[in-house]
């Protein structure tokens, strides 16, 4: 199996387990590695309640440091952030990329403006939302995100279907601005299995997405985005499938932020 490089601790506060019992559901899902990418730090604090303080980095660190003890050898432990595309964030980032010695960044949107979308608290909101404008804006600030050059992956790509608000029609007309935007900018994108497990029943991205991004040269990786133990590695060989299908043959793996390709 390839590398899963995002997966979150209890420090978000909304997910589960021990560092023993990721890194043994990592070597049960046979996984050539085990990456760590929590939900990083925002400013200002306290920004929401649903990622790690500042403060609390150094117990991050501890964390990543128990789960490297429970993998002693066996299963190498990557460390990452998931760190989230705000405007103006870009400074910060950079103070947060300093801060470790990490393996990879992945940069999220999960917020347009103030407005953290993919959280079901607000599902009222996209009640009231016209589909087309809020697709419109999340694929512009991803294309911003992808020319910031600030990130190893990129994340889930189509999140904005999370509960199944899709646009009708052809949507290669929001796919190939964007799909230009991250081949320019370098990252990876990860093909995330969650979406299999929300509302849309669809991995994150669209099979069209990922034949256009494989089409473009841009390189993937696979994650499970697990926030319980019993999640890592999740779906991966029916994501391998889809990967290979849309024309990928390899994905990659990551070491103090240089990238190396691995066979699918
Ligand atoms: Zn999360
Ligand atoms: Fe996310
Ligand atoms: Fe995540
Ligand atoms: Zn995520």
């Amino acid at each position: 199996m390839p590398a899963d490089y995002h997966t979150h601790t209890p420090l978000c506060r909304h997910a589960n387990g021990t560092p023993e019992e990721f890194i043994a559901a990592g070597k049960i899902a046979g996984l050539s590695e085990y990456g760590i990418s929590d939900h990083a730090p925002c400013l200002p604090e306290p920004f929401d309640d649903w990622r790690m303080l500042e403060s609390e980095l150094p117990d991050y660190f501890d964390w990543i440091d128990r789960a490297r003890s429970a993998a002693a050898g066996t299963l190498a432990v990557r460390s990452g952030l998931e760190c989230d595309w705000l405007t103006g964030c870009e400074s910060w980032i950079e103070k947060l990329a300093a801060r470790y010695p990490w393996d990879y960044l992945i940069g999220s949107v999960h917020y347009l403006g103030t407005w953290d979308f993919d959280n079901p608290k607000w599902l009222g909101r996209w009640a009231q939302s016209d589909v087309d404008a809020v697709w419109a804006l999340y694929w512009k600030t991803y294309a911003e995100m992808a020319a910031s050059g600030l990130f190893d992956v990129l994340a889930h790509p189509d999140l904005v279907k999370k509960f199944a608000h899709r646009p009708t029609g052809d949507l290669d007309r929001f796919y190939d601005p964007v799909i230009a935007a991250i081949a320019k900018g370098g990252s990876a994108i990860e093909l995330n299995t969650a979406g299999w497990h929300k509302p849309c029943a669809e991995a994150y991205p669209h099979p069209r997405f990922l034949q256009l991004a494989a089409q473009a040269g841009i390189p993937l990786v696979i994650s499970s985005d697990a926030h319980a133990p019993d999640e890592v590695g999740r779906d991966f060989p029916h994501a391998i499938e889809l990967a290979k299908a849309a024309g990928y043959s390899e994905t990659l793996r990551f070491d103090r932020r240089h990238r190396f390709p691995e066979s699918l």
